[in-house]
C-alpha cells in the first residue's frame, strides 16, 4: 500500500465551482511530487484536502492507512501531513526561533524533554542549528521559510505539503528550500510541492499537471516536459534548460527532444 492514496477525489466549494474532479494518484515514502498548473486549476484545494483541512465531496484519501471517509481519522491524517504555505511571515508565531518550533509540539502535549529533541532534529533538517536563539524577524525570506518548515517537521510528519512555499523567495531562498526538500526525501519524508517554478518541478520524482480540476498530464519530469504542445495549451512554460534547448534547435543545433535539466543541457552541448 502506498503512503498516500488519492482515489477519484472531487471537491466542490459550492454548486457552481467544482474545484477538483476525479483526481487519482499515489505517493510513496520519500517521494517528491511536484504539482503544477495555472491559477485556479485546483492546486491549493488539493493541498488542503491532503491534510484534512477539507474533506473530499466524493472519492477518498488514504494517508498511511487512515481514510478521509472515516470521521475519526482526521486527527491521525493531520498528524501525518504537514503543510507550509506561501508567506513565511504568516506562519511564524514566536519571537525566538526555538519557541516557534516548540509551539506545535507543545500544543500536542509532547513532554519538554522530547520537545527539546524535536527542536534539535528539526533545526538540523533545515540547516538552521545556529539560529536557535535568533529572532525570526532578523532572518531572510528563505531562512524564515526554513523555520516554518522546521516547525512542521517538529511534529514528525510523514508527508510535507508545500503550497507555493518558494513563491515569495529570491533565487537564494529557493535554493535553500530545494536543499531542504532533498534532505527530507533522503530521510524518507514524502514532499508534495505546489509550484509555478518549472525548474523546481524538474527535480521531482513525479509531476502532476492540474487543469480546471483534473490531472491533465502526469509522470516523470522527462515524460511531462517533453510534451511541449500539450504544455503550451495548458499555458505552462518549459523549464529554463528546455527553453534554451528549444531555441538552439530552432537555430539548427542537433539537440535531443528530452532536455529538461541543466545536466541534460550541458551533456547535449558537450556533444555538439
Ligand atoms: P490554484 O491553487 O491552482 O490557483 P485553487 O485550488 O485555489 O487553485 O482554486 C480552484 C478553484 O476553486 C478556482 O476556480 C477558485 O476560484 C475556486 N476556489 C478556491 N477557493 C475557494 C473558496 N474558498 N470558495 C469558493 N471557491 C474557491
Ligand atoms: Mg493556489
Amino acid at each position: 500500500m502506498a503512503l498516500l492514496e488519492v482515489k477519484n477525489v472531487s471537491y466542490s466549494y459550492d454548486k457552481a465551482t467544482r474545484a477538483l474532479k476525479g483526481v487519482t494518484f499515489n505517493v510513496e515514502e520519500g517521494e517528491f511530487v511536484a504539482v503544477i498548473g495555472h491559477n485556479g486549476s485546483g492546486k491549493s484545494t488539493l493541498a488542503k484536502l491532503l491534510n484534512g483541512i477539507y474533506k473530499p465531496s466524493a472519492g477518498e484519501i488514504i494517508v498511511d492507512g487512515f481514510s478521509s471517509a472515516d470521521k475519526n481519522s482526521v486527527f491521525e491524517i493531520r498528524k501525518r501531513v504537514g503543510m507550509v504555505f506561501q508567506n513565511p511571515d504568516n506562519q511564524l508565531v514566536a519571537s525566538i526561533v526555538e519557541d516557534d518550533i516548540a509551539f506545535g509540539p507543545e500544543n500536542l502535549g509532547i513532554p519538554r524533554e522530547e520537545i527539546g529533541k524535536r527542536i534539535d532534529f528539526a533545526l538540523k533538517a533545515v540547516g538552521m542549528e545556529e539560529f536557535r536563539k535568533s529572532s525570526p524577524t532578523h532572518l531572510s525570506g528563505g531562512q524564515k521559510q526554513r523555520i516554518a518548515i522546521a516547525g512542521v517537521l517538529a511534529l514528525k510528519p510523514k508527508i510535507l505539503v508545500l503550497d507555493e512555499s518558494t513563491a515569495m523567495l529570491d533565487p537564494q531562498g529557493r535554493k535553500e528550500i530545494a536543499e531542504v526538500v532533498e534532505t527530507l526525501r533522503k530521510s524518507g519524508v514524502a514532499v508534495i510541492a505546489v509550484t509555478h517554478y518549472m525548474d523546481e518541478a524538474v527535480k521531482a520524482d513525479k509531476v502532476l499537471v492540474l487543469d480546471r480540476g483534473v490531472i491533465a498530464l502526469s509522470g516523470a519530469p522527462k515524460q511531462v516536459f517533453s510534451q511541449k504542445t500539450a504544455l503550451d495549451k495548458l499555458g505552462l512554460e518549459l523549464p529554463l534548460s528546455g527553453i534554451i534547448a528549444d531555441k538552439l534547435r530552432a537555430r539548427g543545433a542537433n539537440i535531443p527532444d528530452d532536455i529538461i535539466s541543466e545536466e541534460d543541457l550541458l551533456g547535449a552541448l558537450w556533444k555538439l
